[in-house]
């Protein structure tokens, strides 16, 4: 079984308003709402793909109830640690250009009781699965190094992290004595980390890769939207190539990855076929209207035509 953590999920409302007006009134009878965050995405897609998946984190009050619910209704196992604080909201408005507004609630702040609940909680967890995803931001509240934290727990059970954060909290891991097996920034995330814009140029990369600040890290999939994904794995560099494809919302494809890295890494894939599976489960979300949802009926069309070139 795969853990997929997600410590400050949230109720994602959007609301379709193709002229937003600000300082007035609007209407709208285009309205979803799902249970969002990160690490949810990651379930689903886990769960999409057949595979046992257990969705944790902290939540609360009706909001909290209302996530339970449709990951229930989703067929997907949950076992949230409680408190006493609401569950946050957070609102994308769809304009009719493509682009959206979006308000993000922080969501509960925490306190030190609340951290040693779910400390205890995850170890617990941690000994019924083989591999743990953790995604996205850390509630508030909770110290900045609460992911090393979860490192450390699950490095004693010799589980695997992918971790999936970026900022002050993925830097605290980079500086931890329990690293994850395996990150997964995108471009920009990276150029954050190191501090300089890259472009996507392969020996900068390698350069960048090389870095002191990720030695013990085993897998670093440095995601390129449609460029694919550049790669350290040990010592070895890989390119992947993917097809062009007709994208309808990509939101949600990087947790889509971090899906199908779970999955074939929880089932002892070769890395080829590692980084082939998370590709094509990226790829395949950018075609679904549903951010974090994917469709396997042409799985394995599109994995054939990724291309992964040690180079
Ligand atoms: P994030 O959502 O974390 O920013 P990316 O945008 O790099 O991550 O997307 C993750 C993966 O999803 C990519 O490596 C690729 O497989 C797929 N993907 C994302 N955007 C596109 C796109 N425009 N065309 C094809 N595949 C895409």
């Amino acid at each position: 079984m795969i853990l997929a953590v997600t410590l400050n999920p949230s109720v994602d409302i959007a609301y379709s308003i193709a002229h937003f007006a600000l300082d007035d009134v609007n209407r709208t009878k285009e309205v979803s709402k799902t249970a969002g965050g990160k690490g949810l995405n990651v379930a689903r897609v886990i769960h999409l793909l057949g595979k046992n998946v257990l969705a944790t984190g902290i939540v609360g009050g009706e909001l909290g109830g209302f996530m339970e619910r449709q990951l229930s209704n989703d067929g997907i196992a949950h076992e949230f640690l409680q408190t006493d604080q609401p569950s946050r909201n957070c609102i994308a408005i769809l304009h009719d250009d493509g682009k959206q507004t979006e308000i993000l609630e922080a969501g509960p702040t925490l306190g030190g009781q609340e951290a040693q609940q779910f400390l205890q909680h995850f170890k617990h967890q941690v000994e019924q699965v083989s591999v743990v995803t953790i995604s996205g931001s850390l509630p508030l509240g909770l110290p900045i190094n609460f992911y090393c934290q979860l490192l450390a727990i699950a490095a004693e059970k010799q589980v695997k992290v992918l971790l999936d954060c970026s900022g002050p909290a993925l830097e605290a891991t980079l500086k931890s004595k329990y690293k994850p097996y395996l990150i997964k920034p995108n471009l920009s995330e990276l150029s954050q980390i190191v501090e300089k814009n890259l472009n996507g140029d392969i020996q900068e990369l390698k350069a960048v890769l090389k870095d002191e600040r990720f030695t013990g890290i085993a897998c670093m999939v440095i995601s390129m939207g449609a460029q694919g994904a550049f790669v350290k794995y040990h010592d070895a560099f890989y390119q992947v190539e993917i097809p062009k494809i007709e994208v309808v919302n990509p939101v949600g494809s990087g947790d889509a990855t971090v899906a199908g890295l779970a999955v074939a890494i929880s089932e002892g894939k070769t890395i080829e076929a590692i980084l082939a599976t998370a590709m094509t489960t990226g790829m395949l979300n950018t075609m679904e209207a549903q951010t974090g949802y994917i469709s396997i009926t042409h799985f394995d069309a599109y994995y054939q035509q990724v291309k992964v070139t040690k180079i």
